[in-house]
C-alpha cells in the first residue's frame, strides 16, 4: 500500500487543496492530510476547527484521513503517520522555488522524497489568506471553498462585525 502525506496549515482548507488532495486519492492508496499548526501563532481557526473543515470537505473520501500535529517536522509527521512520499500542490514558480529548499531538507534530514502535483490553473489564484481577506470584507467566497468552509468564514466574520 502506498500512501503520501500532504502537509499544511489548512486555515482554511481551499478548493485548491481540495483539488490536489482528490487527484492524490486517484494515484496513492491512502492519503494522509496533516493540518500542521504551531500553537504560538494564532490563525483565523483553531487547531481543532481546521481538521474539522478538512474532515468535513473531504468526508466523500473514503481513502484520505485527516490529522493533527503541534510543533513537529514535516519528516517526523511523515513518519509517524507510516507515509512513503510527501506530496505538495504548486500554484506557481513562487510556490517552486519556496517548496525546493524544504523538499531538498526533507529528504536530507528525514531520506523522505517529496512530489510535486502541478495545481489546477483555475484554481491557481486560491490561498487561505486570500480567502479569509475577502470573506473578510464580505466578499462572495462560495467558488473557493468547500460548502463547511464557506459556512464557517461566514460565522466567523458575521459574529466579528
Ligand atoms: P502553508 O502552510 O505552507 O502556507 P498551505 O496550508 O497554504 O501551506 O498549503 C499546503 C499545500 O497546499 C502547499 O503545498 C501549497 O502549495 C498547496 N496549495 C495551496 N493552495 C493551493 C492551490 N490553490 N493549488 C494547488 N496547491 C495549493
Amino acid at each position: 500500500m502506498r500512501s503520501c502525506l500532504c502537509p499544511g496549515s489548512f486555515d482554511p482548507i481551499t478548493n485548491g487543496h481540495l483539488d490536489i488532495i482528490e487527484r492524490a486519492t486517484t494515484i496513492f492508496d491512502h492519503v494522509v492530510v496533516a493540518v500542521l499548526h504551531n500553537p504560538t501563532k494564532t490563525g483565523l481557526f483553531s487547531a481543532l476547527e481546521r481538521v474539522e473543515l478538512a474532515r468535513a470537505a473531504t468526508a466523500h473520501l473514503p481513502h484520505v484521513e485527516v490529522r493533527s500535529f503541534a510543533n513537529m517536522l514535516v519528516v517526523d509527521v511523515a513518519k509517524e503517520c507510516g507515509a512513503d512520499v510527501i506530496l505538495k500542490g504548486l500554484r506557481s514558480e513562487a510556490d517552486y522555488a519556496y517548496e525546493l529548499p524544504m523538499a531538498t531538507a526533507n529528504r536530507q534530514i528525514g531520506q523522505i522524497e517529496t512530489l510535486f502535483l502541478p495545481g489546477d490553473l483555475a484554481r491557481g489564484h486560491l490561498s487561505s489568506s486570500l480567502i479569509k481577506q475577502v470573506a473578510e470584507l464580505g466578499g462572495d467566497v462560495t467558488e473557493m471553498v468547500p460548502p463547511p468552509v464557506h459556512t464557517a468564514l461566514r460565522a466567523k466574520f458575521v459574529t466579528s462585525r
